[in-house]
């Protein structure tokens, strides 16, 4: 069987695809209050183009998708492309990464659907505050989610963009939610990813900064296994049902053994986070790409899958990273 194995030997199993570029939030560091420039709709991949992509990479390998955004429950129907991926059976693992506002009269379909985890993203446990993020007032509706989906059968994980001086005070809080509920927290650094044609970010708040910070006001904690491919590094307080984890996105110390590919919503083929997109599948799909042609180019624009995040940002054609999260699809 073909599959996808990059240049550096890596095996591409992991596709996030995203299915919208429209969002209900307007999270600060990830667009303008004005939101993003979005697309025409004719312009967003049809859910038979993304079931289509999905089933020629699962034939090649890829056995885990996760769908996201923009957010991916604003898109029309999102739930008809969940049911339909979960008929694809090379799909070992169906994941959404999601804000949850509109989630929970949607979690007994997910459940029927054999979504495996939900990433809720959430930056704040104050109301006010994450009005402040967001600009928008969801809290309620986004903890409605969270109390909803621990008591599901699907698996949770937490995501929680470290903001210098904003949310760093509820590191702790956050890692308390760990102690009673099986829930992963994973904290991610801010990335230049802002929508607004600049780079914002303080990197004072990174991996190391956090885990100094964890250290000192909560030292009964151990590394637990990191999956192979893991995107977070993963520890435990003694004693607690859950877990939490850091996200090197900017440092990028989790490159090494990537085995991620990204499709944008508008159908851009990425090797990386970083890179500023490589091929244009829906051009391809509509002048008529065949499944095989298809399966070739997948193969070979692999091989062209760089080193690392610096590398694929180093390569831009187009300047440093400035799209918003998503356009990219986070
Ligand atoms: N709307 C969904 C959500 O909120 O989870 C999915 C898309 S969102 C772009 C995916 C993830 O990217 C979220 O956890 C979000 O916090 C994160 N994100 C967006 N911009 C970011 C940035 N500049 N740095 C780090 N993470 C970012």
């Amino acid at each position: 069987m073909n599959t996808l194995l990059d240049s550096y030997g890596r095996q591409i199993t992991y596709l996030r695809l995203a299915v919208t570029d429209r969002c209900n939030l307007r999270c600060q560091y990830c667009m303008p209050a004005h939101g993003i420039d979005i697309v025409d709709r004719k312009e967003l991949l049809t859910f038979k183009e993304m079931y289509r992509i999905t089933r020629v990479l699962s034939e090649l390998g890829v056995n885990k998708v996760r769908l996201t955004g923009g957010e991916p429950f604003v898109r029309k129907d999102f739930i008809n492309l969940v049911e339909s991926l979960s008929f694809n059976d090379h799909l070992e693992e169906i994941n959404i990464t999601t804000n949850g506002a509109l989630v929970t009269n949607h979690i007994a379909d997910l459940e029927k659907y054999k979504v495996k985890s939900i990433n809720l993203s959430i930056d704040s446990l104050k109301p006010d505050k994450f009005l402040q993020i967001t600009r928008r007032d969801q809290f309620s509706r986004v903890w409605e989610a969270y109390e909803a989906l621990l008591k599901s059968s699907l698996k949770l994980k937490l995501n929680v963009v470290v903001q210098a001086g904003f949310n760093t005070d509820e590191i702790i809080d956050f890692i308390e939610l760990t102690r009673d509920n099986d829930v992963s927290v994973r904290f991610i650094e801010e990335m230049p990813f802002n929508g607004k044609g600049q780079r914002s970010v303080e990197e004072n708040w990174n991996f190391n900064r956090i885990i100094q910070k964890i250290t000192e006001e909560m030292p009964g904690f151990e590394p637990v296994p990191t999956p192979m491919s893991s995107t977070s590094k993963n520890f435990k307080v003694n004693g607690y049902r859950g877990t939490f984890g850091i996200i090197p996105a900017f440092t990028r110390t989790i490159c090494h053994d990537c085995n991620r590919i990204r499709i944008t919503a508008t159908g851009m083929y990425k090797n990386c986070l970083f890179d500023d997109g490589v091929f244009d599948l829906r051009q391809y799909i509509r002048k008529g790409a065949s499944d095989q042609d298809l399966k070739q180019l997948f193969i070979d624009t692999v091989q062209k899958k760089p080193k690392d995040g610096f590398e694929a940002e180093a390569n831009r054609k187009t300047g440093g990273v400035s799209e918003s999260m998503s356009t990219i699809g986070g």
